[in-house]
């Protein structure tokens, strides 16, 4: 039921703050008690309630649903989201059949373009993840076809030295499909000032998320289902959660404080989808190391043909400029349809940061090592359910994270951890 761009409901049902107000279910206490409303504790949340007729408690220490995927439709009437941009795109069915419960979607190839250094400094606006045209306008070659585009390449990729040819780290990865040119040009400086470290001391899967193409097809992703809801992210959770009495909500609650107070409400089953170390603090281990990001938000009143810039997002991977890239949300096709959109612009200079909100677990094989001394832990934790970005320290998408939810959902139904109420 969206009919309308006001929240649904959003006041009564979500309260914030002591939990005395809630009203324990008649059993005496919740099923499950959920740390976190972004969408693995939502999915849990939701499938126990529909499939189960479980009842969960779900604690955020935020004053919104939705997570990092929280968005809403700014004062100048532009719908935005607060934690950088969020392209939905999936290979999964299961995933985009199950997001089809909550959401109208709005077909969208996410093209992303990047101002980036040319052989002689200048900067050119050219698509990325590169094409034909990207490596035209950079280095003045002059190819035209996919057999000519998988020549320039097999002139520039470096073998890795590994034994069995596999890159062993961002750096290699990046050298073995692209090759010096590229690399320096678009991902070195880009991944530099996005994790504050080079490449070669990143994962190699960081820098493969990038598709590399010999083709004219220029969309960031390669998934066959890619698009918007059509009343926003926090509209689906929303949708999620809101109306079902199985399931209550409380913001700006600390699980931690709650839990030193001795302030939780009864509960059988925890679901943790925060940072797995800050569930283990008290054991001073080492923590383990997170990427933020931070937004310079500028309304432009009184942009030339309406828009800022040439697409949604626009990267800077050169080291000129400090910020990483720049989105401008009046591109997506999920604006409110209830007024026109303004003749303003409102766009997002996003920083790469060490402090504030966990955006990114920072793969590589340092923190892979200490993730698994918690991940241990975790293991022989009883009573709880660690899951999630955050939990399980890992760079899900959007749909890896949804799907990774319904799986062990599935494990803890198969193994009993859940138990259907009936
Ligand atoms: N990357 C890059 N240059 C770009 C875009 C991406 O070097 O223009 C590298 C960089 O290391 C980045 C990674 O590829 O962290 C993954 O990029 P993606 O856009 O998937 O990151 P996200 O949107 O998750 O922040």
């Amino acid at each position: 039921g969206e009919k309308t761009e006001a929240p649904l409901k959003l006041e009564d049902e979500i309260t914030s703050g002591e939990c005395e107000s809630l009203i324990v279910p008649e059993d005496g206490g919740f099923d499950l008690l959920i740390v976190g409303a972004g969408l693995s504790g939502s999915v849990i949340a939701e499938r126990c309630s529909k499939e189960l007729n479980m009842t969960s408690l779900i604690l955020d220490k935020r004053d919104h649903i939705g997570g990092n995927c929280y968005d809403f439709v700014s004062d100048e009437g532009i719908r935005c989201s607060k934690y950088g941009a969020h392209l939905f795109h999936t290979n999964f069915e299961r995933v985009w059949e199950y997001v089809q419960n909550f959401s109208e979607w709005i077909p969208f190839d996410h093209r992303v373009k990047g101002r980036v250094e040319d052989e002689n400094k200048e900067l050119k606006l050219v698509p990325i993840p590169p094409t034909r045209e990207t490596v035209n306008a950079l280095f003045s070659a002059n190819v035209n076809t996919d057999e000519e585009m998988q020549k320039w390449y097999d002139e520039q990729r470096v073998v890795p030295k590994s034994e069995d040819g596999q890159p062993r780290n961002g750096e290699e990865a990046a050298l073995s499909r692209v090759g010096p040119l590229l690399y320096e040009a678009v991902f070195k400086h880009y991944t530099k000032k996005q994790w504050d470290k080079y490449p070669e001391e990143l994962d190699a899967s960081v820098l493969l998320r990038l598709p590399c193409r010999t083709t004219t097809d220029d969309r960031y992703f390669s998934d066959p289902w890619q698009a918007l809801p059509r009343r926003g992210y926090t509209r689906i959770f929303e949708n999620m959660l809101l109306g079902d009495e199985n399931i209550q909500i409380r913001l700006n609650c600390d699980f931690f404080e709650l839990k030193k107070s001795n302030a939780l409400p009864k509960h059988k089953l925890v679901v943790f989808t925060g940072q797995i170390d800050a569930y283990y603090a008290s054991l001073g281990m080492p923590k383990l190391e997170y990427r933020s990001l931070e937004f310079e938000n500028t309304y432009v009143e009184e942009p030339e043909d309406g828009y800022y810039q040439e697409a949604m997002v626009v990267n800077y991977p050169s080291s000129s400029v400090p910020f990483t890239r720049i989105v401008e949300y009046k591109h997506t096709p999920n604006q409110p349809s209830e007024q026109p959109l303004p003749r303003g612009t409102l766009i997002a200079k996003e920083y790469s940061t060490d402090v504030g909100e966990p955006y990114y677990p920072v793969p590589n094989p340092e923190n892979r090592a200490l993730y698994e001394k918690y991940a241990a832990l975790a293991e022989k934790e009883k009573g709880v359910c660690f899951v999630g970005r955050l939990a399980s320290y890992k760079y899900f998408n959007m749909d890896q994270a949804i799907l990774n939810a319904l799986e062990m959902y599935d494990n803890m139904k198969e193994n009993g951890t859940l138990e259907p109420k009936r």
